[in-house]
């Protein structure tokens, strides 16, 4: 299953990782190597980018700016349209190498690839959507109007936990916008990135355009931190953890440029007493334990009223039990594996330190005793003031707490540093406005009857506080990959300036 599928998406037993227009042939950086989580075995090698050819590639990419911003957007729609049809004809060998590489199940991994056509799609309708205002004009005689243009050679750097699918929200939206892009992905996943490269490099060449959609894959942060400090980049867009985002926003400032930012989250639900617990129940199972816990919207903290908090605990518990965790390619499977053993002593530190601060495992919470990364999934009764409570551990953990009152509760929601999504389960108007209100949740994501995770495409996609502040995807999230120009143009023969302000001579 492995060989084929790698050999279906023009994967070698060592490939180059640096890709500008074609691929460099023998990158001069580290190698690395992508290992199966579930096995724990390596799949193939990767040649990484050495600093000589990350500066081939970004000047390729400057290059490749000068004639692709001038193209029409709807034409670059066109293409984008192309490359749509070039992933819907490979779904199914892209989405079981996503599977294979991040231990995501196979209806995840085929759900990523899905959510990169969507956005090919969106992409392609905003290519005739770019649009800018006319605003009143004080002065006589005077239009004043605003209009975007391309930004320039971009930076995207990718977590591991969505290896193509973050890429495509940023490049398909800001292709059409008119920039080019330089994309180093996660060392933990680089051949879903060089697969991605392969299914758009035919689309490319048939329209005789390169240095379009450039890769440098490096080995851990390097050359992430010459894209953030690099002038030519003007906006580095950067999906991780906060640490990351932190140092990124930091040498990005150094330079005056711009960020978009999608850091990790720390996110919670509340269960009210008039919820409908069998709706809530299945929503909160796979907010918590789909992608085993290492989403960025995953649910990690569940705030129960206190009239149900048992009975639903119970219910959590049984339904925990019934998870079936294993081979993440298996139809029956629900959890794969953690990405890596880092990632798993990680987890296994955090169950020892909640419970130095007072938490209760309630169930799981233990690693599997056979080859490859997996772990049981932890339901935990937790004091919302526990400092553990405060941070995202990037695995299947699950806090429980109680609430009285929805102040209280909300409250405890939104007393944590990270702020990307939410949901209530109510069926009472008033509490559900509430939370939606500007007194209730400080996220960027807010749902009613709905967990944290699984959003579309077509809405702004981010979070608040130190989830960074970035907005990607739908809405009008294009904006952040081009500048605004605000215009005047003066018809009258008559001076006339803003303000009412004179300045006659004699
Ligand atoms: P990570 O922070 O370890 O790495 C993310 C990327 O940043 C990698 O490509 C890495 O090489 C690069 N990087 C690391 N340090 C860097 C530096 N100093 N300068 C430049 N680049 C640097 O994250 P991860 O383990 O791959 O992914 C998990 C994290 O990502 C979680 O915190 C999760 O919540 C977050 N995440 C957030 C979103 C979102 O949209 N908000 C989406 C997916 C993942």
């Amino acid at each position: 299953m492995t060989n084929t599928v790698l050999q279906k998406l023009g994967i070698h037993s060592i490939n180059s990782g640096v890709f500008s227009g074609d691929w460099i042939r023998k990158p001069k950086g580290p190698e690395i190597l992508s290992v199966n989580p579930s096995t724990g075995k390596p799949m193939a090698r990767v040649l990484s980018a050495s600093r000589e050819d990350y500066e081939r590639v970004l000047e390729k990419a400057q290059k490749g700016f000068k004639k692709w911003s001038l193209l029409p957007p709807p034409r670059r729609g066109e293409i984008v349209r192309k490359i749509g049809e070039a992933l819907r004809k490979n779904r199914k060998a892209l989405g079981l190498l996503v599977t294979l590489e991040t231990g995501k199940i196979l209806a995840e991994g085929e759900g990523e690839v899905q959510e990169m056509i969507d956005i090919a799609d969106f992409s392609v309708g905003l290519s005739r959507q770019l649009y800018g205002l006319t605003i009143a004009s004080e002065r006589p005689d005077h239009r004043m109007f605003e209009q975007w243009h391309p930004l320039g050679p971009i930076g995207v750097i990718t977590a591991f936990n969505f290896p193509v699918a973050v890429w495509s929200w940023n490049a398909f939206v800001a292709a059409v916008c008119g920039d080019t892009l330089l994309w180093k992905p996660s060392s933990r996943t680089p051949l879903t990135a060089i697969a991605v490269q392969n299914i758009i490099r035919k689309v490319l060449a048939k329209e005789e355009l390169d240095g379009v959609f450039n890769l440098c894959i490096g080995d851990g942060a390097e050359i992430g931190e010459w894209m953030a400090q690099d002038r030519r980049l003007p906006l580095i867009s950067a999906t991780g953890s906060c640490a990351m985002g932190k140092r990124v926003a930091e040498a990005v400032a150094q330079r005056l440029g711009r960020t978009l930012l999608e850091l990790g989250g720390n996110n919670a639900a509340i269960v009210a007493p008039s919820a409908n617990l069998d709706l809530a129940l299945r929503s909160i199972l796979f907010a918590a334990v789909g992608t085993s816990g290492q989403r960025c919207t995953t649910l990690r903290r569940l705030i129960l009223h206190r009239s149900i908090a048992k009975k639903f605990t119970r219910q959590l518990i049984r339904a925990y039990k019934q998870i079936s965790i294993g081979e993440p390619w298996k139809k029956e499977v629900l959890m794969g594996p953690l990405i890596a053993e880092s990632a798993v002593q990680r987890m296994m530190e955090a169950a020892e330190e909640i419970q130095r601060q007072g938490g209760k495992i309630l169930y799981g919470g233990k690693r599997l005793k056979r080859s490859g990364y997996f772990v049981q999934p932890a339901l935990v009764q937790a004091d919302p003031k526990m400092p553990m409570v405060q941070e995202e551990t990037f695995a299947p953990i699950l806090y429980m707490m109680t609430y009285d009152r929805l102040e209280e509760a909300i409250q405890i929601h939104n007393a944590v540093p990270q702020g990307l999504s939410s949901g209530i389960f109510t069926n009472d108007l008033r509490e559900a406005e509430l939370f939606l209100s500007a007194m209730g949740s400080d996220c960027g994501i807010a749902n009613v009857n709905i967990a944290t995770s699984g959003a579309e495409i077509g809405g702004a996609f981010g979070g608040e506080k130190e989830t960074g502040g970035g907005r990607e995807a739908g809405s009008d999230a294009w904006k952040v990959y081009m500048r605004r120009q605000t215009c005047t143009i003066h018809f009258g023969k008559n001076l006339s300036l803003a303000q009412g302000v004179r300045f006659d001579l004699g």
